[in-house]
């Protein structure tokens, strides 16, 4: 199951609780942008430079474990979630042959635990354009801003245009995808109504 959206949407949190009640694996696709964007700026790679990003991953391996991010089989959950691995994930997730690699290691994780609930930016429009079911949330943005407490809604703004002008994979909703506004509503209420979505339209295939 694909799901996509801005930031402070609601993915994370939907997501998470949809694949516990559905009995599937949780993917958090942000992670793993954050995850290159820690090794290049530990490396001092120049951000701005795709090949320069990818050449700084070189050699490195990522992982999710008990759904926490690792590399080289090291738990970097915590430093993946800072404010300035924020800035520099959405700065590095504009070029392709970033996109590209981490696209097939998500398909590849997907894969490996037999289908997963997948959140991110573009997981119905390219990691998984054949998801049974493919949610895109929106939200206000004062919600999304307040829900972001470590970001300003100018910050996120900005991210925002990032994702959407992108020349690689721009935000966006499949044709296909359910289109949901999560501003004014519960989580166990849309945990609920996605589930039985999916019973409906996936049924037990995954
Ligand atoms: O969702 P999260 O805020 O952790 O994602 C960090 C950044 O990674 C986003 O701002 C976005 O630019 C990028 N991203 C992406 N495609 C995805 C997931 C995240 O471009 N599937």
């Amino acid at each position: 199951m694909a799901i996509d959206g801005m930031a402070g949407t609601g993915k994370s949190t939907l997501a998470r609780a949809l694949a516990s009640r559905l009995g599937l694996t949780f993917l958090d696709t942000g992670a793993t942008y954050r995850a290159i964007a820690l090794v290049a700026m530990e490396a001092r790679a120049d951000l701005s430079d795709g090949e320069a990003v990818v050449d700084a991953w070189r050699g490195h391996v990522l992982g999710i474990s008990a759904g926490r991010l690792t590399i080289d089989g090291e738990d970097r959950e915590e430093a993946i979630r800072t404010a300035s691995v924020s800035e520099s994930a959405s700065r590095i997730a504009v070029h392709p042959q970033v996109r590209k690699m981490l696209a097939e290691w998500q398909r590849g994780f997907v894969e490996a635990h037999g289908g997963a609930v997948a959140e991110g930016r573009d997981i119905g429009t390219v990691v998984l354009p054949e998801a049974g079911l493919k949610v895109f949330l929106v939200a206000r943005d004062e919600v999304r801003s307040s829900r972001r407490g470590e970001v300003t809604a100018a910050e996120l703004a900005k991210r925002d245009i990032r994702d959407a002008t992108r020349r690689a994979d721009p935000v966006r909703a499949a044709e296909d995808a359910v289109v949901l506004d999560t501003s004014e509503r519960e989580v166990g209420e849309l945990v609920g109504e996605l589930a039985g979505i999916y019973w409906l339209t996936v049924g037990g295939e995954g």
